[in-house]
């Protein structure tokens, strides 16, 4: 993919010695302008939209950016799904919820380019909710659908957000006039200082409600428990957050609703240990097993597996099942490894016929009773 790539600067049509002000610039502008929710359907804005993401996501952090003035895209062709590759991000609709929490996030604070400001009166975004869902470890690795009940907040439809009870309105706040704020004149020993304060009987609106709304009490919202379906992909790591956009709190004045993050909290397994994409287990071997080598079943995420062990195999050997691990996140796949570790185990208890046949074995060994290569034998295990 890199020989067709074109260069980051050009993508977001900035000097190579833009700030990172003309960068957040450039970028907001495209992503306004080629947002997938702004044009559905449209692949050619699409494809503009993720590379203007890519280029954002490494231009605006300086170690990439470094990286990528030296050496270019190839600086980040990691292999196909590998921790700088960019490439493979399949469905984008599913990807984009979480490739934000995967890059860091690019939107700055949560898509704050589609926020039309904080002033009071304007519309503003609603706050982003987070939430968590436990799964398993198998469901970590192959991905799973969940279903999260929240605390989901709307606009009531009996005052449509007022407040105020049906038929009456909000009315101008009387301690403020309105404005929202109190500005009082303090008398100090060296003159008088003024202080401005948030109205304490509209809390800044500048409005007051004389008659509450009897369905939502004068919030304006009304609370119920809603039900979401999150699809969880395959090769999700323990504390990786998944974003269901506009689930999130409402906004005000006509602003959007805000995110919902589902923090995602993998419990361990019995068996299998994670880190990163690679699995890692430990195996009991008997010691007849490792000294004389032969087929054995070991457990995998996949299910059991037959492995031929090695003759002679020593304690803590390490060996791998290539493929076996967990599913790259942006591509199922391509797949870490599973790692075993043999542990030779030596028998407690022996019945006796077990035990004259390891003495048969002992003096086979050390030659005590065979001739030929007793010197040999002796030096090795004395
Ligand atoms: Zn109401
Ligand atoms: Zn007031």
């Amino acid at each position: 993919m890199a020989e067709s790539k074109r260069d980051y600067y050009e993508v977001l049509g900035v000097p190579k010695d833009a700030d990172d002000a003309a960068l957040k610039k450039a970028y907001r502008a495209l992503a306004k302008k080629y947002h997938p929710d702004a044009n559905p359907g449209d692949k050619e804005a699409e494809v503009k939209f993720k590379e203007a993401s890519e280029a954002y996501s490494v231009l605006s952090d300086p170690e990439k950016r470094k990286q990528y003035d030296q050496f270019g895209h190839a600086a980040f062709d990691g292999g196909a799904g590998g921790a700088g590759g960019f490439g493979g991000y399949g469905n984008f609709t599913d990807m984009g919820d979480i490739f934000g929490d995967i890059f860091g996030d690019f939107f700055g604070g949560g898509r704050s380019y589609r926020t039309s400001g904080g002033r009071s009166g304007g519309p503003m975004r609603g706050a982003s909710v987070r939430t968590s869902v436990r799964i398993t470890f198998q469901e970590a690795i192959f991905g799973c659908e969940k279903e999260i009940e929240i605390n989901y907040k709307e606009e009531c439809g009996e005052c449509h957000g007022t407040g105020a009870k049906p038929g009456t309105s909000p009315q101008t706040c009387p301690k403020c006039n309105g404005k929202g704020k109190i500005v009082y004149t303090q008398d100090w020993f060296l003159g008088s200082m003024q202080n401005v304060q948030t109205c304490p009987d509209c809390n800044g609106t500048g409005k007051v409600i004389k008659e509450k709304c009897p369905k939502c009490y004068g919030s304006g919202y009304i609370s119920t428990r809603k039900k979401f379906k999150v699809t969880i992909p395959a090769g999700i790591d323990n504390g990786q957050s998944i974003r269901l956009a506009g689930k999130g709190e409402p906004g005000t004045g006509g602003g959007e609703r805000g995110d919902l993050l589902v923090e995602i909290m993998v419990s361990p397994h019995p068996i299998f240990k994670r880190q990163d994409m690679n699995i890692f287990s430990t195996v009991p071997i008997s010691f007849a097993k490792a000294a004389l080598g032969g087929p054995i079943r070991i457990k995998t995420v996949d299910g059991e597996v037959e492995y031929d062990v090695k003759a002679g195999t020593q304690t803590d050997t390490r060996v791998r099942l290539k493929g076996k691990g967990v599913p790259s996140i942006r591509n199922k796949a391509v797949r870490g490894d599973h790692y075993v570790t043999f542990v030779v185990q030596v028998p407690e208890r022996l019945t006796e016929e077990q035990r004259e046949a390891l003495q048969r074995f002992d003096e086979a060994m050390t030659g005590v009773s065979s001739g030929g290569e007793k010197h040999k034998k002796r030096k090795l295990f004395n």
